[in-house]
């Protein structure tokens, strides 16, 4: 067996972190480390490497997990989001669990810039 990813750690508690949302087969959190005014995670607890493996084998769980972006950005933001999921190392991936960056501003906060991902 591998080891559990950082992200199933949170979900059991064993790693503190800002839990925004949370059911049977979600969590999301604050970003540890924000690319955008909200920078929030959506994270299936189940552990598929990206979301290429998600989305053969689970398309009613990805339709959650953009459900719960759309909520968290009306919750934290102005309702209008950025959905990122980098896929593969040379995009940046480092977590190999798959997560939604929820990349949001508006609101109380500075909109996003146009012609930037982050
Ligand atoms: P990736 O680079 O794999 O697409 O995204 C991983 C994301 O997880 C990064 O944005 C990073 O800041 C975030 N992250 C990594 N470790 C932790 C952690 O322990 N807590 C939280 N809240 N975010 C984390």
């Amino acid at each position: 067996m591998s080891e559990p990813s950082i992200f199933t750690r949170i979900v059991a508690r064993e790693i503190p972190a800002e839990i925004l949302f949370e059911n049977e087969r979600i969590i999301a959190i604050r970003d540890i480390n924000p690319q955008a005014p909200v920078h929030l995670l959506v994270i299936p607890k189940q552990e598929y490497p990206t979301v290429v493996e998600l989305a053969a084998a689970d398309p009613a769980l990805l339709a959650e997990v953009v459900a719960v972006g759309q909520q968290l950005a009306t919750e934290h933001a102005n309702g209008e989001f950025r959905l990122v999921f980098n896929s593969g190392a040379s995009t940046g991936q480092t977590v190999f669990h798959v997560h939604a960056h929820v990349l949001s501003g508006g609101g109380e906060f500075p909109a996003l810039k146009e012609g930037s991902l982050a």
